[in-house]
């Protein structure tokens, strides 16, 4: 009979993958239990014997380097080490439990290991009890041989699947120029911004299968379900054979949709709706053209900031905006500031974040850290001033919570345009300033926002993980995150409502945008501009035009009459049957 082994955890994008185990361990080595097949244990033991032999040659290899000078304590300490390699209690004895028991390697050295410690822990004799730290660090070179045995070999990524604890969005984008083929970590939810980036490149991607690195090794052969949150390992050929039905009925829908890509958003009734991108990285203004969009609702600027040591200056923020404005074509594009701090944290890029706050989703993030740090801000107002005179763009704020905020900030987006005035570098004198309503307090002043600013754009990722208190990126509280919830749909109309009062353009750029369970009801709410990743452009286009909104407006209304009675859950369901 062969064993499946199945994690659940939860989708973070709906493409499936298959492919090799790469293990991305951060942690110490500690083996969970294994077992092997009997026709396998003659390969384990073998494979043991290997490890044990790579370890002793290389604490010689590492003795042999030690000049003769260093203190003899040095070299006496690597003996000893040597000496335990060649102990029966670390040979024998794992051979013993592999054999008998059919252990796993690692759970075998593990069992020896714990039994080994025990003993030196009843010992009375202060300088006895500390030999178990030599086990251990005898244990942990073997282990790490034999955990990452392939690894040492190979550290290629490409078509792997990628098992790491968690995984940080700069880790992400450089995986994925490395050609994995997907990734699952312990944490993380599917609102996370690494969740965010995987959905926009298209990599499949699970979050919060808890353990998968230690139930899972390196080289396993993987299936990855990002649309129902699995991870499949030891799959059979019948389930091999359903995830290949199922990557190709994708391929089939993909297919379907392509043909709407030149046909304009237009609903049953003929009412005009705007669809555009959400981008942040160069690739993403192929997939934006190709998948039709009216412009870029959402350029995150974040990636410029990753993967370095240093701030990008104004010469580099002006060279990207550039070859997106250029390489977009003509279409408008909406440039967030940067919007760095909380699951946007990047690695030395950025040393004004140094210490880690203790609340970062709280703290000073976004538009926050812009307006304490004009240094940070400064260099990336002028280059999209100055990319604003080749080509139609936008500056949008992140994470507005008063107007104070807004003032100061168009404060300085003033003082900017003077300078570049006065030295004569042309820019958009009448460039729009929109702000994001993506704290429960904008949304609640979002009357005062409209007044003040050139267009609104509701950020749900936000807006959802403020009003209901739940971090985004905890995958513990991932099940209270609910766009349904009433107190997020009021919040989403108010902000809809006042742009419609202040007769400014409102969008909606959070990940519920990109989702076709929502599109009808924020049809019915009155919003007209969604802005998403590209891939789901045709997907919602879809539905915008099998839609007639006079229709949906009335059944929101309803819905919104028996918000806090009915069960919105089932009113949905209602409006997306039609
Ligand atoms: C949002 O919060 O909904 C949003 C679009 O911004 P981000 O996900 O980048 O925080
Ligand atoms: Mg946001």
């Amino acid at each position: 009979m062969t064993m499946i082994c199945v994690g659940i955890g939860i989708g973070a994008s709906h493409s499936i993958a298959m492919g090799k185990a790469y293990l991305l361990t951060r942690r110490g080595y500690r083996a969970t239990p294994r077992w092997v097949r009997q026709d396998e244990v003659e390969a384990e033991i073998q494979r043991y014997q290997q490890a044990l032999e790579a370890a002793r040659q290389h604490l010689k290899s590492v003795r042999g380097q030690i000049p003769e000078s260093i203190a003899s304590d040095i070299t006496e300490f690597i003996d000893t080490h040597l000496l335990m390699m060649e102990d029966s209690a670390l040979i024998d004895a794992p051979i013993a439990l592999i054999r008998e028991q059919y252990c796993g390697a690692e759970w075998a050295l593990q069992i020896r290991r714990d039994a080994l410690v025990r003993v030196f822990d009843e010992m009375d004799d202060p300088y006895l009890s500390t030999r178990k730290n030599d086990v251990d660090h005898v244990v942990h070179q073997i282990q790490k041989i034999l955990f990452n045995h392939e690894q040492a070999q190979e550290e290629n990524l490409e078509k792997r699947v990628v098992l790491a604890p968690d995984l940080t969005p700069a880790d992400t984008i450089l995986m994925r120029h490395q050609g994995i083929a997907a990734f699952v970590t312990e944490y993380g939810s599917p609102m996370s911004h690494t969740a965010i980036l995987a959905r926009s490149l298209g990599i499949p991607a699970v979050v919060g299968v808890r353990n998968v690195t230690r139930f899972h090794r390196h080289g396993e052969q993987l299936v990855v379900d990002g649309e129902r949150g699995v991870v499949i390992a030891d799959a059979d050929e019948q389930i091999l054979a359903h995830f290949r039905r199922r990557i190709a009925e994708q391929q089939a829908h993909a297919a379907t949709l392509r043909r709407l890509t030149d046909q304009p958003a237009i609903s049953i009734d003929g009412q005009s709706v705007s669809l555009m991108a959400n981008i942040e990285l160069p690739e993403d203004i192929e997939t934006t053209r190709s998948n039709g969009a009216g412009g870029v609702g959402l350029y995150r600027t974040e990636f410029l900031y990753m993967n370095r040591h240093s701030a990008p200056d104004e010469e580099e923020h002006l060279r990207t905006y550039l070859a997106v404005v250029q390489g977009l074509g003509g279409i408008p594009v909406t440039i967030r500031t940067l919007d760095l701090g909380a699951d946007k944290q990047v690695d030395g890029g950025c040393p004004v974040l140094s210490p880690p706050p203790c609340n970062p989703a709280l703290g000073l993030r976004a538009i926050r850290l812009c307006l304490k740090e004009p240094d940070l801000f400064k260099p990336q107002l002028r280059a999209i001033l100055r990319a604003s005179a080749y080509g139609p763009v936008r500056i949008m704020i992140p994470m507005l919570s008063n107007l104070d905020e807004l003032h100061k900030a168009r404060r300085i987006i003033e003082e900017t345009k003077r300078e570049l005035s006065s030295e004569g570098i042309s820019f958009d004198p009448d460039i729009p300033i929109g702000g994001m309503i993506e704290v429960p307090a904008a949304a609640l002043s979002a009357t005062s926002f409209a007044r003040n600013l050139d267009f609104l754009s509701i950020g749900t990722n936000d807006l959802i993980q403020y009003t209901l208190a739940i971090d985004r990126v905890d995958d513990q509280v991932n099940y209270l995150f609910d766009p349904l919830h009433p107190s997020v749909l009021r919040l989403i109309k108010m902000t809809i409502d006042a742009a419609h009062a202040a007769a400014i353009p409102v969008s909606m750029c959070g990940e519920m945008a990109g989702d076709p369970r929502y599109t009808r009801l924020l049809l019915g709410m009155g919003l007209r501009t969604f802005s998403m990743q590209p891939d789901a452009l045709l997907d919602i286009k879809n539905i915008v035009r099998s839609s007639d909104i006079r229709q949906l407006s009335r059944q929101a209304a309803e819905l919104f009459r028996t918000l806090d009675n009915g069960d919105v859950g089932q009113m949905l369901e209602k409006i997306n049957v039609g």
